[in-house]
């Protein structure tokens, strides 16, 4: 939906910070709705905009396309591999790192996430979030090591210990959780998960957390809460990601586990300063205002081009931001899909198949009303559910 009913406010510069996918939206609505102001994205990577899914997915398999539609629109005025590290809010500027002032009208805060990071991290230790990463793990998971070590279930671990087998690993998931993505795919779906792991030959360790890495220059063993030490010697540190906003520290934005925003994405407080994408935070309209950060991709590419929008039409004009977060993983050739928020229910329920056919379909409901749902190798029943999130049904509404 486009800003045609609202009012282009009189901006002559907008800059924005972030030059991945939902920087990359965001520029490109300001271009679709007529904006003919100075548009600066400044991008702390060398790279143009690219896609991060096929990160743990296909580049670790061999395949280098990790193209992001649009990205080749971008001309080679925009700032790359610059960061921002502070933003003056008084005075409405930016300033990168070697002290250049950038100063702006409305600014789109598109700085992502990275990844968590224990204290030390000896080499043979990887995180995965930029190409860099990927090229430089796929080179180590080739390079004729006989296990590989991953600490941390979530997807992204899910993506890289299914990868590795694949590629003939032996694989060793280490997870705090009971089952691995427990938190995320509720319980039935994350016990399903764990035996699937099993079957494709991975070794898991759940219930515990890795504390520490030994081995001075090169990983030689992870250290878990449990007392006990694994040997290892290539590590993939997947510990979840935290919002990229170190650089807005001190500026007077308000941070909580992100930017924190209104409904409608402008920061809390301003009327000049969006937030979008993986480092955003704001009250979810479908879910009675639950402050959400979401971390999939269809959440930055929706949200880049809603942002840019909003800050064109300024707060009292702008519209409120309530997709449906989705996101889809595979693990040893199953695909896993979700939508809605599973974590905030109080019950779940298998609505299709079986978990011992590896096709099935739960429901998540919260005081009777679907907040969510999982569906493993089951697309189709995964939309109606889908629909009957947005339309906060309760089962007996959408089986009837
Ligand atoms: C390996 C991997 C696999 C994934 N797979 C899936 C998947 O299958 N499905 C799914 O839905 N999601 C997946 N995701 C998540 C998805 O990629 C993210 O949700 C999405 O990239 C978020 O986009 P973003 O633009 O908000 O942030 P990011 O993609 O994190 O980009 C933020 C950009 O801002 C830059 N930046 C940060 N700080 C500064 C600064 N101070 N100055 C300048 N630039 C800065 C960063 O360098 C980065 O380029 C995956 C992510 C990874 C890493």
């Amino acid at each position: 939906m486009g800003i045609s009913s609202q009012v282009m406010r009189d901006l002559n510069r907008i800059v924005v910070v972030g030059a991945s996918l939902a920087g990359l939206r965001a520029v490109q609505a300001l271009r679709a709705e007529g904006f003919e102001g100075d548009v600066t994205l400044i991008g702390a990577e060398a790279h143009s905009p690219y896609n991060r899914p096929p990160l743990s997915k296909s580049v670790l398999n061999g395949d280098d396309d990790v193209s992001l539609p649009g990205a080749e629109q971008l001309d080679d005025g925009w700032l790359r591999g610059r960061t921002a590290v502070a933003l003056r809010l008084a005075e409405q500027s930016v300033v990168l790192d070697d002290d250049t002032v950038i100063p702006y009208d409305g600014l789109v805060v598109a700085t992502g996430a990275r990844p968590r990071r224990l204290k030390n991290h000896p080499s043979g230790v990887h995180t995965l979030r930029t190409v860099d990463d990927a090229l430089t793990l796929r080179a180590a998971l080739g390079a004729g090591h006989d296990r590989v070590t991953v600490v941390g279930g979530g997807f992204i671990g899910g993506e890289v210990a299914s990868t590795a087998r694949r590629l003939g690993l032996a694989v060793t998931l280490v997870d705090p959780g009971p089952y691995p993505m427990s938190g995320t795919l509720g319980e039935q779906v994350s016990r399903w998960l764990a035996g699937h792991h099993e079957r494709h030959g991975v070794e898991l360790v759940p219930g515990t957390r890795v504390v520490s890495f030994d081995g001075g220059d090169r990983v030689t063993a992870v250290r878990l809460s449990d007392g006990r030490t694994l040997p290892a010697t290539l590590v993939v540190a997947a510990l979840g990601v935290e919002p990229g906003t170190d650089w807005l520290e001190g500026s007077g934005l308000k941070l909580d586990d992100g930017v924190v925003c209104t409904s409608s994405l402008f920061a809390e407080g301003t009327t000049t300063v969006v937030a979008a994408g993986d480092v955003a935070r704001w009250p979810h309209d479908l879910y009675g205002g639950t402050p959400v950060r979401v971390e999939h991709w269809s959440n930055a590419n929706e949200q880049g081009a809603v942002a840019a929008r909003n800050l064109l039409a300024g707060p009292d004009a702008a519209r409120p931001y309530a997709g449906i977060p989705s996101f889809a993983t595979t693990a040893h050739g199953a695909r896993i899909q979700t939508a809605g928020l599973p974590h905030l229910a109080d019950e779940e329920r298998v609505v299709d198949g079986s978990p011992a056919d590896d096709r099935f379909t739960v429901a998540f409901l919260k005081e009777g009303v679907l907040v969510g749902a999982v569906a493993v190798n089951a697309p189709k029943e995964l939309m109606r559910l889908r629909n009957g999130i947005a339309a906060r049904a309760s089962l007996d509404a959408l089986t009837t």
